[in-house]
C-alpha cells in the first residue's frame, strides 16, 4: 500500500536537511559585504569560528565539500605530483576526479580497511623514492568519518600516527572531514584535538548540521591564502555570502552536539534491520549516522528494495548491487525509525515486486 498524506521518511542522505528556523532568521538579518574583498563580516565571523573550532590558524568558506577538497588538494600539489588516498575515498570515488581533471594531481590509492583507515605500513610503502621515474609524493588524504566504510570513525591515536608518518616523510596530511563533527561527537573529543596532527581539513556545514549550503576549509595562514586564490580560480569566490554563512554560524553554535541523537537512532535502525530475514547489517560499522545494509534475499537487488521502500514512503539509496545506505539526520525522529523498520519486513516478504529503477551509487 502506498503511503498517502504522510511525510516521506527520507534517509537517502544527511544533505537533504533543511535550514532550521534559527538559521532562516539569522540569514534574514545577516550583515553582508563583498567577500572577495574580504569585507563580509558574517563570512569573516564564520571563518574565524571555524578556524578556532578546527584548531587551525585560518579558514575559508566554500560552496561545497567537493570544492573544499579540490582547492585543498590543488593548494598542496602541483601538476603531476601525487596524493596517496584510500581506494574508497570520497575524493577518489565521488568528485569526478576533479583533482586530476583540474589540477593534474596523480591519485595513488591504497586499500581502505574495514574501519576506514589506511594501513600505515602500506601508506609508508606507497611513498615514492627520489627517482626521475616517479611522480613526487606530496600529500596523504584521509576521510573521517569514512562514508563508504559505513560512517566509521578514525581514532585520535590513528590520526596522530598518520600525521606523524606524513610529517616524518616530508608530506602533508589533508582530512576530508565532511562529517568530522560526527567523528568528534562519537569520540567525545574536540574537532581541534582530532585534527591536531593534520595540516588541513575540509568540513561540511550542509550535511548533519543542516545549513543549506557550504563547507569550511581550515589550515595555516599561508595555506588559506593559497586556498582562497584557488577558490577564486575555480569560480568559488562569492560576494554577499554572509547570507548563507549566517546559517553556518548557527550550524556550528547549535547543531553539533545533537548529532549524538542521530547516532543513537542509527544504532536502533541498524539493530532492527539486522533482526529481519532478508537483510543483514555489519553492526560494527555503525558508529555514527550512516547505516549500510545488505539485501540477502537472493532474487532481490538493492535497487528493487530501495524502489519498493520508496513506494512505502521510506527513501534509502542503493550503493552496490546488494548494498543500501540509510542516513539519520535532523529530520528523522525516533518514530520515523520505528515506521521505517515496520515497512521493511512487509516489502521483503512479497512474492512478487517491480524491478528496481534508479542509480546505484557505488
Ligand atoms: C558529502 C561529502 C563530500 C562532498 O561534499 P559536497 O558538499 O556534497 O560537495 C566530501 N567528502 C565526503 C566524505 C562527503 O561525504
Amino acid at each position: 500500500m502506498t503511503r498517502v498524506n504522510q511525510a516521506v521518511i527520507d534517509m537517502r542522505s544527511d544533505t537533504i536537511t533543511r535550514p532550521t528556523d534559527a538559521m532562516r532568521e539569522a540569514m534574514a538579518r545577516a550583515e553582508v559585504g563583498d567577500d572577495v574583498y574580504g569585507e563580509d563580516p558574517t563570512v569573516n565571523r564564520l571563518e574565524a569560528m571555524a578556524a578556532e573550532i578546527l584548531g587551525k590558524e585560518a579558514a575559508v568558506f566554500v560552496p561545497s565539500g567537493t570544492m573544499g577538497n579540490l582547492i585543498s588538494v590543488l593548494s598542496h600539489c602541483g601538476r603531476g605530483e601525487e596524493m596517496i588516498l584510500g581506494d574508497n575515498a570520497h575524493i577518489f570515488y565521488y568528485e569526478q576526479g576533479g583533482s586530476a581533471a583540474v589540477g593534474g594531481v596523480h591519485p595513488r590509492t591504497v586499500p581502505n580497511l574495514a574501519d576506514g583507515s589506511l594501513d600505515l605500513a602500506t601508506v609508508a610503502a606507497a611513498i615514492r623514492g627520489n627517482d626521475e621515474h616517479f611522480p613526487v609524493t606530496r600529500l596523504i588524504a584521509i576521510e573521517n568519518t569514512h562514508n563508504r566504510r559505513g560512517g566509521t570513525v578514525l581514532s585520535v591515536e590513528y590520526m596522530d600516527a598518520l600525521g606523524a608518518l606524513a610529517h616524518e616523510r616530508g608530506l602533508l596530511l589533508h582530512v576530508d572531514g565532511a562529517r568530522i563533527w560526527n567523528a568528534a561527537v562519537a569520540l567525545g573529543v574536540t574537532p581541534a584535538r582530532l585534527l591536531e596532527n593534520a595540516d588541513t581539513v575540509s568540513a561540511c556545514l550542509s550535511k548533519g548540521l543542516a545549513a543549506p549550503v557550504g563547507s569550511v576549509v581550515a589550515g595555516d595562514r599561508d595555506f588559506i591564502r593559497r586556498a582562497r586564490r584557488m577558490r577564486k580560480q575555480v569560480g568559488g569566490g562569492m560576494r554577499q555570502a554572509g547570507v548563507i554563512a549566517a546559517a553556518g554560524i548557527v550550524a556550528l553554535d547549535e547543531m553539533v552536539d545533537r548529532l549524538a541523537e542521530d547516532h543513537a537512532r542509527a544504532r536502533v535502525l541498524a539493530a532492527g534491520l539486522d533482526e529481519l530475514d532478508g537483510v543483514s547489517v555489519d553492526l560494527a560499522s555503525v558508529q555514527t549516522n550512516l547505516v549500510y545494509f545488505d539485501v540477502t534475499r537472493p532474487d532481490m537487488t538493492a535497487l528493487d528494495l530501495a524502489t519498493a521502500l520508496t513506494r512505502e514512503g521510506v527513501r534509502v539509496i542503493a550503493t552496490g548491487p546488494q548494498r543500501l545506505r540509510a542516513v539519520t539526520h535532523y529530520h528523522i525522529s525516533g518514530e520515523d525509525i520505528e515506521t521505517a523498520l515496520a515497512a521493511v519486513p512487509d516489502v521483503l516478504a512479497r512474492d512478487s515486486f517491480e524491478k528496481g529503477d534508479g542509480i546505484v551509487y557505488g
